[in-house]
């Protein structure tokens, strides 16, 4: 029979805010087929109507007889839907006004509004996905760029949950080996190959694991993102550079004017990582109120960037101003740009690398865009490494990696109390534990808590 997770019927307007060519109300519940009937007049003129079929008709308030929309419905009965609920769609090529109205009519009806991912969470708990690719549904929603999208739609087709299940289809069969033996007491692990199984445990599962947890490095800043600050004095071409690679990448976000003089920010793809570009006051003295309050600024952005492009001026010498910026981001990852070489020879472009020796130095043109590329480069090198010839297919997600490392730990001491020559009941409890860690992946020991926080993360109507 089907589990149903709630009798409740749900509600929501699932298209953003915003003008667009259509907009959808979706409904899940016991409640959908009675709500299509009461407020949806087919054109067609039928009264029973059948599932996954595409009515074209009109949304009428059964109140007042008045036609609210022009719509096109559809009926999804169970199980055959996202939600394995019966589900309703109904999808009208108007505002958002109207998609209000709609909404209204239906909550009239009986159905409540949804939470956030409450549709996707019924399709978790009705058993119609796994966790992590409910998961990936909300970081598909959220994904910032072309490779953390990739690697989402990689966890939806259920990529990790794959793997996941091999990892622990291993120790499953390490953990009846070991079963046996504390059955049969007499018959001690060293007769079943006490090697064997350290073999096993180690290549099928702790060596898969630590692949994970390396992926989740190498791809955190294609999720996440990273904040860049252009710092350096005034008139070495900040703005310009900003400008210029903000031109030069279709920047996602349009440059935002800041409170304070020469303070911009946008977001820019580079090379698959999201950037948070921000162009700062730069950190000289402050001659008056407001440049306080910039240069103030200036500080605390260079204090919480990932990574610091120090930009100086090719066609001037390196004044005392950019060598006390220096002093402050050194320390940090930092890229130095020499800027306005378009205006300069190539022994000037030597000579300021020796001054650099040992940092990245790209000479650039603000002006020509000649050397962003090699910028490009360097920044990507510099985020995620040269080794990494794609973002790998299957990366966990943060909540994943945490399973995941206490699994790999559970796993490591297995290893150890096999090697300590350990009773096979504490090797058994070892297994369990990395067991229940890998099933907090696919959801299957997860608990109600963390379900929740989950599916809170979702905006409403998915
Ligand atoms: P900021 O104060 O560091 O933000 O510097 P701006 O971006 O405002 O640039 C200062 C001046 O340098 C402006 O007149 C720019 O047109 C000029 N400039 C910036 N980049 C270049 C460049 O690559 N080549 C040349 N020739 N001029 C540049
Ligand atoms: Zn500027």
């Amino acid at each position: 029979g089907l589990l149903r997770y709630s009798e409740a019927t749900i509600a929501a307007i699932a298209t953003p805010p915003g003008p667009g060519a259509i907009g959808v109300v979706k409904v899940s519940g016991p409640l959908a087929e009675t709500i299509m009937r009461r407020l949806f007049k087919p054109a067609c003129g039928v009264r029973e109507f059948q599932s996954h079929r595409l009515y074209y008709g009109w949304i009428v308030d059964p109140q007042t007889g008045q036609p609210v929309d022009e719509v096109l419905c559809v009926l999804m009965k169970a199980p055959h839907s996202y939600t394995r609920e019966d589900v309703l769609e109904i999808q009208a090529h108007s505002g958002y006004f109207i998609l209000t109205r709609i909404l209204e009519l239906v909550l009239r009806e009986g159905a409540r509004p949804a939470e956030p991912g409450e549709f996707t969470k019924r399709a978790y708990l009705n058993g119609r996905l796994d966790l992590s690719q409910a998961e990936a549904i909300a970081e598909l929603t959220q994904a910032r760029s072309e490779t953390g999208l990739v690697m989402a739609l990689s966890s939806l087709s259920g990529g990790l949950s794959q793997q996941a299940l091999a990892i622990k289809q291993a120790l499953t069969e390490a953990l009846a080996v070991i079963e046996v033996a504390i059955d049969f007491p007499e018959e001690d692990l060293e007769i079943i190959s006490t090697y064997e199984l350290k073999e096993k445990i180690s290549s099928q599962a702790l060596s898969p694991i630590e692949e994970l947890l390396k992926a989740y490095e190498a791809t955190r800043v294609f999720r996440e993102g990273i904040s860049v600050v252009i710092a350096g004095r005034p008139n070495v071409g900040k703005s310009s550079l900003l400008n210029a690679i903000l031109r030069e990448e279709r920047a996602i976000v349009s440059a935002i004017p800041g409170t304070t003089r020469d303070l911009i920010e946008g977001l820019v793809t580079i090379k698959g990582i999201p950037v948070n570009l921000i162009d700062t006051a730069g950190l000289r003295q402050a001659r008056d109120e407001i440049e306080e309050i910039g240069v103030a600024r200036a500080r605390e952005r260079i204090r919480q960037a990932d990574l610091i492009i120090f930009v100086v001026d090719a066609s001037e010498g390196l004044t005392r101003e950019d060598q006390l910026i220096y002093q402050e981001i050194k320390e940090r990852l930092h890229v130095v740009v020499l800027n306005k070489i378009d205006l300069v020879n190539d022994k000037n472009i030597r000579n300021f690398k020796g001054i650099f020796l040992g940092d990245q130095v790209v000479p650039v043109s603000a002006l020509t865009g000649e050397g962003l590329d090699q910028l490009f480069q360097t920044l990507y090198d510099l985020l995620v490494g040269t080794d990494l010839p794609s973002p790998p297919p299957v990366a966990p997600n943060l909540r994943q990696k945490l399973a995941l490392e206490r699994a790999q730990k559970a796993l490591i001491k297995a290893l150890h109390n096999l090697e300590r020559q350990e009773s096979p009941e504490i090797v058994a409890m070892d297994i369990r534990e990395a067991l229940d860690c890998l099933g907090e992946i696919t959801g299957e020991t997860t608990t109600e808590e963390v379900i929740d926080h989950i599916f809170n993360r979702f905006c409403i109507g998915k």
